[in-house]
């Protein structure tokens, strides 16, 4: 199988517009009015258009808040934001490296703003946690990804997929990096996301909620600009769309929702208003939205529909009416009502 090669910066040689996602060539000069798949210019508008910082979200409420918690859901709160700093800290990463090997520049500059946000998305966390604990508690949450053997069971395939590219990059190890990319965007954040907004419908934590809401949209947008790329990507190489790699998709989809729903059974138990049942239901529902972003099947028929029907006024509807949903001070940045359809990812 072919190595794919680090791209040059510059290649005045090569024509602007690239003539392939991965291994063509190009000049590496973008010119947005003229590259191969017009439509990533809306994808990055789009991830653009979610532009925020942690630090303008308020936490005096939180940081009185916290101790009041009841055991269970301040054990819940620190283990699931080591599990969401475990896996925002690689997606920074995997973002760049992708980067380093696509030829289109579009791409490159749409994979640029994503690693970006995922940098403030790694960073938030440390700020809700400083805001919330003491430093020992604080450096035991970002622990969990190499200590915690549940979460380490449930990373391994993520693990072995971002390091295989990473050290042998050819076109379907990034189209497999690729697939696990969309995996941790739609499926992977849900249950961890899910238990914060059901401390904000309990009016708790509800500026951690605010800025989980400013990831959870920004994840959203991600995976839809992931999936696009790996479609155009796997278009342009049709050989590598064969049943064995559809099947290989489908195994990875069935085993990471297993592996969300042991997760979830593990961190979420004893939480009040939160049906475990239901919350399987939930991640299942985002598989089947992800399988269809990537182009294929839904594996779950009896989850077409969100079972878990109070999260949609946290996640499923964003527009315009609900931005000022926990009313904290809110964002101002996205204003054109294009820039939504929140449903539709
Ligand atoms: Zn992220
Ligand atoms: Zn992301």
């Amino acid at each position: 199988m072919e190595t794919l090669t680090r791209v040059k910066v510059l290649n005045p040689a090569n024509p602007n517009k690239a003539t392939a996602i991965f291994g063509g060539e190009a000049s590496g000069i973008l010119n947005w009015n003229d590259i191969a798949h017009p439509h990533f210019y809306t994808l990055r508008q789009r991830i653009r258009a979610l532009f925020w910082t942690a630090n303008e979200v308020d936490m005096t409420q939180d940081v009185k808040q916290f101790s009041s918690l009841t055991k269970e859901e301040q054990s819940a709160f620190l283990k699931i934001i080591g599990l969401l700093a475990t896996l925002d800290g690689p997606q920074t990463v995997i973002a760049m490296k992708i980067a380093d090997f696509t030829t289109d520049p579009s791409v490159k500059s749409i994979l640029a703003t994503i690693a970006d946000q995922e940098s403030e998305h790694n960073h938030s966390y440390a700020y809700v946690l400083s805001s919330v604990t003491n430093l020992d508690k604080q450096m035991e949450a970002f622990e969990m990804g190499r200590t915690d053997e549940v979460l380490m069971k449930r990373n391994e395939r993520i693990v072995d997929v971002y390091n295989e590219f990473a050290e042998n990059p050819t076109i379907e190890t990034v189209l497999k990096a690729m697939v696990y990319t969309t995996l941790l965007e739609g499926l992977f954040f849900y249950s961890g996301f899910a238990f914060f907004y059901n401390l904000a419908r309990h009016q708790k934590m509800v500026g951690t909620s605010t800025m989980i809401s400013y990831i959870n949209r920004d994840e959203l947008q991600h995976g839809k600009a992931i999936s696009d790329i790996f479609r155009a990507a796997l278009a342009e190489n049709p050989e590598y769309n064969t049943d064995e790699f559809t099947e290989w998709i489908y195994d990875q989809f069935r085993h990471s929702v297993e592996q969300e729903v042991i997760w979830s059974r593990y961190v979420l138990a004893g939480i009040d208003g939160l049906e475990l049942e239901e919350m399987e239901g939930y991640i299942k529902y985002r598989a089947n939205k992800m399988l269809r972003m990537l182009g294929l099947s839904e594996i779950y028929p009896e989850f077409t529909d969100n079972p878990m029907k109070w999260i949609r006024a946290y996640v499923d509807n964003f527009d315009d009416t609900k931005t000022d949903f926990f009313e904290q001070t809110s964002r101002q940045y996205v204003k054109t009502s294009d820039l939504n359809g929140f449903d539709d990812l």
